[in-house]
């Protein structure tokens, strides 16, 4: 399976971490509230709460994609 890439907008993403609280091995926000992807590359065992973070953004910052070879 190919691997896949998680990327934020940080123009979008008002830093209320609603993402980190659904996946704290995924996100966090750092001194300056800024979002901080901690596996670009979520594994096979992390997808599903990647993808359940994604569609749970409110600000739909977040895209979860095929990452090039
Ligand atoms: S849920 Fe969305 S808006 Fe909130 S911190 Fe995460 S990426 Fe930013």
């Amino acid at each position: 399976m190919a691997d896949v890439e998680l990327t934020v907008d940080a123009d979008v993403c008002e830093a209320n971490a609603v993402c980190v609280g659904i996946a704290p091995e995924l996100f966090a926000l750092d001194d300056e509230d800024a979002l901080q992807i901690l596996e670009v590359r979520p594994q096979h065992d992390m997808l599903e709460r990647a993808r359940q973070a994604v569609d749970s953004c409110p600000k739909r910052a977040l895209r979860l994609r095929q990452s090039p070879p």
